[in-house]
């Protein structure tokens, strides 16, 4: 049991001005496993003060000081690893070996790239007479969801921090308590009073106060598209900078001279990755129909091979998902996959075997979905895979860009030239051919209602830069 009762304003744990709290659930047990501040806007008030007036002193640091203090940070979430990964585990319910390195681990990854991509950035060029500078945006709002939630915050603290930004976070009320792990180890490096700010409660309330404050210069958001639309709308009154990841609903585009076993046992795995609550998981595979019964028999035996189980206990593959509302909704989705038509061939609504409690779902796979159906156009955020058969290249493609998102994808062929004139017509930030794996360095973030903005390596920092020219006399 974790209780935190205190929030990290201007550098010092402080008492909420109200005396609510959030309780924390386990996903496994749906027992209590924390308890957390609820903040309100007055909260809101406090931390963007504290960051608006460190952020002048900040943004004047040396590069070496805060490259110093990302290192910092990046060892001290390293040394807390193995109480990251249970609490991930606990919040969100990810099987604990994979918490460990993609949970705990990623964020230290990319907590250090930004030191790496700091050291040597440009942050000064000559365009003809003009000295151009990319100075800070200012004072950051990061919202952030629960299925990744401290790299999620990390992704965006990390770079803002980098730039010069000062930050004041609402981390996800379902899976908090690893934020307030990262505000200890803020508040043990030494960052200066007011650089980080950490603020918990609920969307309603904390969210909208932190895209509403005029003290706020911009807001990097992660989460639903709907509660996405809804920040853009809010932040829009004072125009501020807004970036935005969002959903998805990626798709595997599998070529039919792909190998087609490694395939289907890449896109079963991408799609069931953290029980399917993975923004850029491949949730529809699209094969030829010609291949479309053998794609089905292996996705179905690489889908069995997905034991569900507790995620502390080391043999499952599949924890539960990261409550019973969330489970409900995935639930629902199997069953109007069922009404709608498609083919169920494993898994289906009931709970699975001897796990009637927790957010546990069968893995499940339907066949000959058609892209019109509800499964093949929403986003579920649940271990559901849709077999979608095409006709050629051209509606492969077609399928694949049917949809009002655009984060994520693959392409699979034999042929390296084929597989990437098919990546270059997806209209989506990310596409690995012939499943290669991610890289921490490379920009991420969505086409179309999937958001925009970027995450990660030098595309993540700029996101934090404003652009400002000096135009010089002619003897400069
Ligand atoms: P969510 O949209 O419900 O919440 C995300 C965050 O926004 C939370 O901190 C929440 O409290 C806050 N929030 C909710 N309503 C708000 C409002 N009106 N104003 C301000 N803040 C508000 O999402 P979730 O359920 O926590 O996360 C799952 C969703 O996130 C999925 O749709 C998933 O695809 C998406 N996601 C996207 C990415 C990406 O990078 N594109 C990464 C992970 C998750």
């Amino acid at each position: 049991m974790r209780i935190f009762e205190r929030l990290y304003l201007n550098g010092e744990w402080v008492p909420a001005s109200s005396p609510g709290s959030i309780e924390v659930l386990s996903a496994s047990t749906e027992q209590v496993m924390g308890r957390i501040p609820e903040g309100t806007p007055h909260d809101v008030d406090r931390a963007v003060q504290a960051a608006g007036n460190r952020f002048e002193s900040w943004a004047a640091t040396s590069i070496e000081e805060r490259v110093r203090l990302l290192r910092g940070l990046a060892a001290g979430l390293k040394d807390r690893a193995d109480e990251i990964a249970m609490t991930i585990t606990g919040e969100v319910g990810m099987p604990l070996g994979l918490s460990r390195s993609i949970q705990a681990g990623l964020p230290v990854t990319i907590m250090a790239s930004y030191a790496e991509i700091l050291s040597g950035f440009p942050f000064e060029e000559r365009v003809g007479h003009s000295l151009v500078l990319r100075e800070p945006r200012g004072v950051v709002g990061c919202i952030t969801p629960w299925n990744y939630p401290l790299h999620q915050i990390v992704a965006k603290v990390a770079p803002a921090l980098a730039a010069g930004c000062t930050v004041v976070l609402k981390p996800s009320a379902e899976a908090p308590l690893n934020a307030f792990i990262l505000a200890e180890v803020v508040d043990q490096v030494g960052l200066p009073a007011g650089v980080f700010n950490l603020v918990s409660g609920t969307g309603a309330v904390v969210g909208e106060a932190i895209a509403a404050h005029p003290g706020i210069d911009m807001i990097s958001f992660t989460g639903s598209t709907p509660a996405g639309k809804r920040v853009a709308e809010v932040a829009a009154r004072t125009l501020k900078r807004v970036a935005l990841e969002l959903g998805g609903k990626s798709a595997d585009v599998i070529l039919e001279d792909a190998d087609l076993p490694r395939a289907v046992k890449a896109g079963v795995s991408s799609c069931f990755l953290n029980s399917g609550q993975t923004c850029t998981a491949h949730t529809r595979l699209l094969v030829s129909r010609s291949q479309h019964d053998e794609a089905v028999r292996l996705a179905v035996e690489v889908a069995r091979s997905f034991t569900v189980g507790d995620p502390f206990a080391g043999q499952a593959k599949l924890g539960p998902l990261v409550s019973a509302a969330q489970r409900e909704r995935v639930r629902d989705y199997i069953k109007k996959g069922i009404q709608e038509g498609a083919e169920l061939v494993l898994g289906g609504a009931e709970a699975p075997d001897g796990l009637s409690t927790g957010g546990y779902v069968r893995p499940t796979v339907f066949a000959n979905v058609r892209p019109e159906m509800t499964i093949a156009r929403e986003e579920i955020f649940g271990p559901v895979l849709a077999i979608i058969p095409y006709q050629d290249e051209e509606d492969a493609i077609r399928i694949a860009n049917r949809t009002i998102y655009g984060l994520a994808g693959g392409v699979w062929s034999s042929d390296l030239a084929r597989a990437l004139r098919v990546a270059r017509r997806l209209r989506t930030g990310q596409v690995d051919i012939n499943g290669a794996r991610f890289n921490p360095l490379a920009p991420f973030g969505g086409y179309k209602q999937s958001g925009y903005g970027r995450e990660l390596g030098r595309f993540g920092l700029e996101e934090f830069l404003e652009v400002k020219s000096l135009q010089l006399p002619g003897d400069a």
